[in-house]
């Protein structure tokens, strides 16, 4: 699907950040590079800032005009670093992205793309004319521009957030369920059994008193019960509590680990 995703770059002026791009859409899994007029291409720069996104930089496709680099897209969106006053509906990278997905799992899946501008100037009013939508990327009005790589780098990651999102998979190495999951869990009346030992230790220790609990019990039930401890876990709970009675010399206090 990302094969028709296109990043379409306008007269670049350094080939230092068309590497950057090229480097930036092969990390998020895009490929489609398009280059309009760029001054400098092919520059051992961009393959230099590439870093390894050479094939990219190889397939890259070099045009002439705009024109020729949208002409087969159903859907094009124009980046834009500042507001430049035309009305037109503007939309942040993440529904950027939605946008184009969107577009890509419809029945009329045709190629959709991206345009970024000149470093110095950015697109001219004429070719923001050609986008369905204009992105900005929410920066601080008083230094609201990115480097253009950056600005590559900030779309690409978008779209495969939302993508990722969308096949419901994974977008971190390790969620937290996963590491509760990875032992056994506990059972109602092993947390029973925890709660009762830790209740006899705090009065053993003289933490609770049992003529005025308060709240302490309901608190920390609270607390462990949001913990969800593991099997291993219970037993380290368990094991200081054991500990604990035989420090400050309670007897037999292994007797109540069941
Ligand atoms: N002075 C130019 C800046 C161009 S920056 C201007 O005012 O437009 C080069 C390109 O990076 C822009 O054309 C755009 O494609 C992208 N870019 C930089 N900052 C951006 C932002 N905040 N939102 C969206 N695109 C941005």
């Amino acid at each position: 699907m990302f094969d028709k995703i296109r990043v379409v770059l306008v007269n670049t002026s350094h080939p230092g950040n068309i590497g950057g791009a090229a480097r930036a859409m092969k990390n998020m899994g895009l490929s489609q590079l398009v280059l309009v007029d760029p001054e400098r291409f092919p520059d051992p720069e961009a393959v230099s800032r590439a870093s390894g996104a050479d094939d990219i930089l190889a397939n890259a496709r070099v045009v002439a005009t705009l024109e020729e680099a949208l002409a087969d897209c159903v859907l094009v969106l124009g980046t834009s670093a500042r507001d430049r006053r035309i009305p037109w509906p503007v939309v942040d990278p993440r529904e950027a992205a939605d946008k184009l997905l969107d577009q890509l799992e419809g029945p009329a899946a045709g190629p959709v793309a991206l345009v970024f501008g000149r470093e110095h100037s950015g697109l001219t009013s004429e070719e923001l004319q050609r986008c369905r939508y204009h992105v900005h990327i929410p920066s601080d009005p008083e230094f609201s521009s990115l480097n253009l790589a950056t600005a590559v780098q900030v779309l690409s990651y978008e779209v495969r957030m939302q993508s990722l999102k969308r096949q419901g998979l994974s977008t971190s190495f390790q969620k937290p369920e996963a590491v509760a999951e990875d032992e056994p869990p506990v059972t109602a009346e092993q947390m029973e059994l925890f709660y009762q030992h830790l209740q006899q230790v705090m009065v053993e220790i003289g933490f609770l008193d049992p003529q005025q609990p308060k709240k302490l019990m309901s608190r920390l039930r609270r607390l462990y019960e949001r913990g969800q401890p593991n099997q291993v876990e219970m037993n380290i709970l368990r094991g200081i509590l054991t500990e604990t009675q035989k420090a400050i010399g309670v007897q037999a206090a292994g007797a109540r680990r069941s």
